[in-house]
């Protein structure tokens, strides 16, 4: 049995449900809602998030790697499953066996699959990805047709569907969203021969702010979590039903004790109290994902208030200041992620105070503690 840490990852079920149901009411009726589930699903868990999605009527799920579409496979999602890095060589029998979907960028990957193909006389779907303008993964558009033509001529190869990616779409009013959308559309309509193509661009982004570029299907990742791309404007934009954060982090007070003005606090010494104060010790620190950027920055919540991060912190501990907060012990809840009471520390937040984004504090914190799961 494993022991269980004081510190604890909170996910809710129900809220996963919502933000996936709200995303497929806020998309078109025939378009398709991937579930991006990479990095464990940002955090959350892959194989319990992929199975909540699933329920809620999720046909379609997107990772980084063959290991985690095989991993999802072997859990039980008999689903489509989309790999988006490409692979190695060796890993090309796996998307065999499992019936994974790789979404490949330049020919060779697909001269290898053809060759795999032929020798275990079995057909595979890919997908293609086209660069239009995120410069990242995919064959630039002058080169998709010629690639489109090559790739139709390789034996046991299906040509199910072509994919790109924004990089602006969490500006609701980018001007280049636009412009690529176009330059993507343009590589459909040339490919109309094929009438079943799956055609797909739309991320977070795309879906909240650019709904007229969903194609047939789109892919979220972050707003399944509850973010929105853009953070707390997007937030604010949103109007009517909203999505609903799932994580939540809390931990508990290790040790309470009162120190005069003028002591220095953890390494360094880069806090000094100004006057009598009573700190509160914490099991948390950057290896669980609380950056260490956040030292004299971040707050936590205790008995529903804010207590300040004061002096670095540390590899597995920090210090909060409590001196205004009434009777704290040790054992006390002491929440860095989600809300007590009336108060609420939301991951746009945290990453404010980071210089990031909810992104990466949900795979900090989600990927680096233990989680349950909860309706
Ligand atoms: C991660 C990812 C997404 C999801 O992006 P969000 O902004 O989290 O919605 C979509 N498509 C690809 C190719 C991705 O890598």
């Amino acid at each position: 049995m494993v022991a269980k840490s004081f510190n604890q990852i909170e996910i809710s079920k129900s809220a996963l449900q919502h933000n996936y149901k709200l995303l497929k009411k806020l998309s078109r009726a025939n378009t398709r809602l991937l579930a991006m589930v990479k990095a464990d699903a940002y955090g959350h868990g892959m194989l319990d998030s992929a199975r909540v999605f699933q329920e809620a009527g999720c046909r379609d799920f997107g990772v980084a790697e063959i290991g985690e579409a095989v991993q999802l496979r072997k859990s039980g999602i008999d689903d489509n499953i989309f790999v988006f890095l490409g692979f190695a060589p060796g890993d090309v029998p796996l998307f065999f066996t499992h019936e994974i979907i790789p979404i490949i960028y330049d020919i060779e990957s697909a001269r290898t699959l053809s060759s795999e193909a032929v020798t275990q006389n079995k057909e595979i779907t890919v997908h293609v990805k086209v660069d239009c303008g995120m410069t990242r993964l995919g064959i630039m558009p002058d080169e998709f047709e010629e690639f489109v033509a090559v790739l139709q001529t390789l034996p046991g190869i299906k040509y199910g569907g072509l994919a790109s990616h924004y990089p602006r779409a969490d500006e609701p009013n980018s001007l280049h969203t636009r412009e690529q959308f176009l330059r993507f559309e343009c590589l459909g309509v040339s490919e109309s021969k094929v009438p079943e193509l799956v055609a797909h661009t739309a991320n977070s982004g795309g879906i909240l702010y650019f709904p007229d570029s969903s194609c047939s299907m789109v892919r979220a990742g972050i707003s399944l979590y509850g973010y929105y791309p853009d953070g707390d404007d997007g937030v604010k934009r949103a109007n009517g039903e909203k999505l609903q954060p799932v994580m939540s982090f809390k931990t508990s007070v290790l040790q309470v004790k009162t120190v005069p003005a003028d002591t220095g606090v953890s390494y360094g010494h880069t806090y000094v109290t100004d006057r009598e104060t009573t700190v509160a010790v914490l099991p948390v620190g950057y290896e669980d994902g609380l950056s260490r950027s956040l030292s004299n920055k971040g707050e936590v919540l205790i008995h529903g208030k804010r207590a300040a991060i004061i002096g670095r912190i540390c590899m597995n501990l920090c210090m909060v200041d409590v001196t205004e907060i009434e009777g704290v012990q040790a054992g006390d809840e002491v929440v860095l992620l989600g809300s007590q009471q009336d108060e609420i520390i939301s991951g746009d937040a945290i990453a404010k105070l980071m210089g990031s984004i909810s992104y990466e504090v949900l795979c900090l914190f989600g990927n680096n503690n233990q989680r349950t799961y909860v309706e």
